[in-house]
């Protein structure tokens, strides 16, 4: 599109021809018009300044090439269209056209365009309406980019906003030292607001040892050099010293002329202090670690020690190579005393003082009685050492600082004092105290450690010595029931070498039939830790024999644990063979009272029967003596023919106890009792009364005696009133308590043992019938059933005969 007409421009090159009438104009003039129409078009359309014509509907009717290059349009896509289309907020357009309908004159109307690429161009418009007689023709703009302006408007906001927002003292001063500026962090870092200091020299916060610095500063700025994180000391309004990072660049005017400086410093005595705080505990940590590899060194050392003395020696080098002691000792307490066992450096004289201290004397005595540590810096100021001989022993042998540690093992025992001697006066520092505790600790340990080992072998040699003299083989095993040790008496009896003791060589000894039982009952012991007893027989080399053994062993329990089984075999051979020869003989002799009081029932019988025949035929006929020796015989046949059944019940009453027990109602075998004594309850006129009576593993018959023998005493021995006999039974654990109680004549404690043997009885047969038997054989039948008999009782109270009966769970 052309440029709209009746623009208003200069005429240039031709000169406006003379008004004097009313003329045509010529053709040089109107040549000269057309000129400087192309020239104003020309001069438009290439004007560095952007421009544009919009008709009164909005259409853009021309634009120039600066408007077209300012926005990235072509010509054809820019012209023509309405100019809202290129405005990025509608009511600015909108308001910029409204103004110019209304004839306003837009004077630098800031916008925001649209660019071909997107982009968006601020700029500001300067608009007018052209009209002729009043008619709106167009309006005419001219559009600046302002792009750059407010870019740089921008900066500067945020860049100040970063200069206030700084944690760091951000300041500008002139090349004079003359402050310019003064932000917020400068404010709070230096105490002084900015209204105090600007204006003002900079020296106002450097401390006067230190103004020699800035005129280096300055000199160095004007040569346009930056300086970069000079660390210095700057003073705070309140004259407190601040640890400072400075950077300063020298700051240009428009023609790179160095007009001032920017400086910014940064508080760094926090970091400084930190710095150092780190730096310390640095050096501490290193210092500390190479003081462990230390000791690990001297741990190996005392660790790989030979014998006790080596061990001491190690000690002790170790502990005065660490507190760089010039002489050291260790004194072992022996009899509350102590007494040195390793020394370094000392002469005689030193050694003879101090070989005997007790509590209190000098620096070691001092911390035996104390129990703690005891350093003495100058032997020759310490109160410890005034006034003693002691003082004068130190002198001589050269020491004077010593300090003296207690050595103290992890179980709390005080083992003695570890000391060490300097030749001036001093005081251990910090960590080579740490050092020494360390050491003495371990050192502590080792001793006691060295102490027991030494002990222990000692106890050991004494057991051996001890279990070597015994008769009997003794052995030891682990807690898992290895056997580690027999005593000499193994040796010799099976020949076997001293190097074969391990577990099982006894087992080719064994009788065959006693491994199984042997190994069962000691791993059962083993298991659970109680006493193993067991008899066995070893196979006797010497006489080729088997030979009867009683095994024993007990477990040695530390803290609850069992550390060491103990065990011996004791021959009971000669024993054994003698419980059986004495078992024979009972057997032999309780058959012959048996068959005995068999045979002797008939000619007693015989005796009792003709004697009766002679009473009853001729008894009136011999006279009253013959009728009284009568009498005598029958009544000593009777009493015979009961001391006989009583005697075979005595030999039933352990030969029976071979045939195995059956499960027994007791109640019924006290009713069979009762029913034989039916007689003599019914002439006594006692009274019988009983608690619930179990069932329980008996022979019947044994039982049935039992309670027979008992109601037969209490009614037997009744005192001036009817017998009243009461039978209980209760469950006491693993047995039932039986008891017969009554209100009889009761016995005289003193024979309460002695009524259980045999043929002892306390009366007459005259007072009281009987043959001293029936205890005797109740106490037989009790104990064959694996239970007890007694009884309690006072004279003239009544007695209790108790028994007990194993319980037989089912
Ligand atoms: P025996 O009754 O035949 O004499 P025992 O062996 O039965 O023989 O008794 C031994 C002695 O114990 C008796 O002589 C008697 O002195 C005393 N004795 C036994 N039972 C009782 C009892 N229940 N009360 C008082 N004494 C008794």
């Amino acid at each position: 599109m052309e440029v709209p007409g009746n623009l208003e421009a200069p005429i240039t090159g031709a000169a406006e021809p003379k008004q004097n009438g009313p003329a045509l104009p010529s053709s040089a003039y109107v040549a000269a018009l057309e000129q400087r129409d192309r020239e104003q078009r020309d001069f438009l359309e290439n004007a560095a300044v952007a421009m544009h014509c919009v008709g009164e509907d909005g259409t853009i009717l021309w634009a120039n090439r600066a408007e077209l290059e300012l926005l990235g349009y072509a010509r054809e896509d820019y012209i023509g269209q309405n100019i809202a289309a290129f405005h990025m907020d509608e009511p600015v357009i909108l308001d910029i056209l409204n103004r110019l309908k209304c004839n306003e004159e837009i004077r630098g109307y800031e916008a925001r365009l649209r660019c071909k690429d997107g982009s968006v161009r601020y700029v500001s418009i300067n608009s007018s309406v052209y009209r002729e007689e009043g008619r709106f023709i167009h309006t005419r703009c001219v559009t600046i980019d302002i792009g750059a302006q407010r870019r740089n408007a921008e900066l500067h906001e945020r860049l100040s906003a970063i200069v206030e927002g700084s944690d760091d003292a951000i300041i500008s001063k002139d090349l004079d030292g003359i402050i310019r500026s003064w932000n917020r962090g400068a404010e709070r870092i230096f105490g002084y607001t900015s209204d105090e200091v600007v204006g003002k020299p900079i020296t106002i916060v450097i401390p006067q040892d230190r103004l020699d610095e800035e005129p280096k500063i300055l000199g160095r700025l004007q040569k346009g050099e930056r300086i970069d994180h000079f660390e210095t000391v700057r003073r705070r309004k309140d004259g407190a010293l601040l640890n400072v990072s400075l950077t300063v660049s020298p700051v240009r005017n428009a023609q790179g002329k160095v007009i001032g400086a920017s400086k910014i410093a940064r508080d760094i005595t926090a970091s400084r202090r930190a710095e150092q705080a780190i730096r310390a505990l640095n050096d501490q940590l290193s210092a500390d670690l190479s003081a462990l590899v230390r000791m690990q060194e001297i741990s190996t050392r005392l660790v790989q020690a030979e014998d006790f003395q080596d061990l001491l020696d190690e000690i002790l080098s170790a502990g005065v190579e660490i507190t760089d002691a010039d002489m050291g000792n260790i004194q072992l307490l022996e009899d509350r005393a102590l007494k040195i066992v390793a020394q370094q450096g000392f002469d005689a004289a030193f050694l003879d003082t101090f070989d005997h201290v007790s509590d209190g004397l000098a620096a070691c005595g001092t911390a035996l009685k104390q129990g703690a540590r005891v350093i003495v810096e100058d032997v020759a100021e310490s109160p410890i050492f005034a006034g003693t001989p002691a003082l004068e022993v130190m002198l001589a042998a050269g020491a004077r600082a010593v300090q003296s540690t207690p050595l103290v093992s992890r179980s709390g025992q005080k083992l003695g004092m570890f000391s060490t001697h300097y030749r001036s006066p001093r005081r251990p520092g910090d960590r080579e105290l740490r050092m020494l505790d360390l050491l003495a600790r371990q050192a502590a340990d080792l001793i006691e450690r060295k102490q027991a080992e030494a002990a222990l072998l000692e106890s050991e040699a004494r057991f051996r010595q001890l279990a070597d003299s015994m008769p009997q083989i003794v052995w030891t095993a682990r807690p898992d029931g290895h056997t580690d040790y027999y005593n000499e008496r193994w040796y010799e009896f099976t020949g076997f070498s001293r190097d074969k003791f391990g577990d099982e060589s006894y087992r080719p000894l064994l009788h065959p039939d006693d491994v199984k039982p042997c190994h069962e009952a000691w791993y059962s012991a083993v298991k659970s830790g109680e006493p193993y007893r067991i008899e066995y027989r070893f196979r006797d080399r010497h006489e080729n024999r088997w030979r009867w053994f009683m095994g024993r062993a007990l477990p040695v329990r530390v803290g609850g644990k069992i550390v060491k089984w103990f065990g011996s075999c004791t021959d009971i051979d000669e024993q054994k063979r003698n419980e059986e020869d004495l078992r024979r003989a009972n057997q032999d002799l309780e058959q012959f009272v048996h068959s005995a009081s068999h045979d002797l029932q008939e000619p007693l019988r015989m005796v009792s029967t003709y004697s009766e025949l002679l009473k009853r035929e001729f008894g009136s006929k011999l006279g009253p003596a013959a009728d009284e020796y009568i009498g005598y015989t029958i009544d000593g046949a009777l009493r015979m023919e009961q001391l006989l059944k009583d005697l075979r019940a005595y030999t039933l009453a352990s030969t029976a106890g071979h045939e195995p027990a059956a499960d027994v109602d007791s109640g019924e075998s006290l009713d069979k009792a009762l029913a034989n004594l039916s007689a003599a309850i019914k002439d006594s006129g006692a009274s019988i009364t009983r608690t619930d009576l179990p069932r329980v593993r008996y022979h019947d018959f044994h039982l049935e005696q039992l309670f027979q023998n008992l109601v037969g005493n209490a009614i037997r021995y009744k005192s001036g009133v009817p017998p009243q006999i009461h039978i209980a039974a209760e469950r006491r654990g693993e047995e039932w308590l039986f008891s017969v109680q009554d209100n009889g004549i009761g016995i005289d404690p003193q024979y309460k043992e002695q009524i259980f043997e045999l043929f002892k009885r306390l009366h007459s047969a005259a007072e009281y019938p009987g043959t001293g038997m029936g205890l005797a054989i109740c106490k037989r039948i009790a104990e064959r059933a694996g239970g007890r008999l007694w009884v309690e009782s006072e004279p003239g109270r009544g007695s209790t005969f108790f028994f007990t009966v194993p319980c037989h769970e089912a």
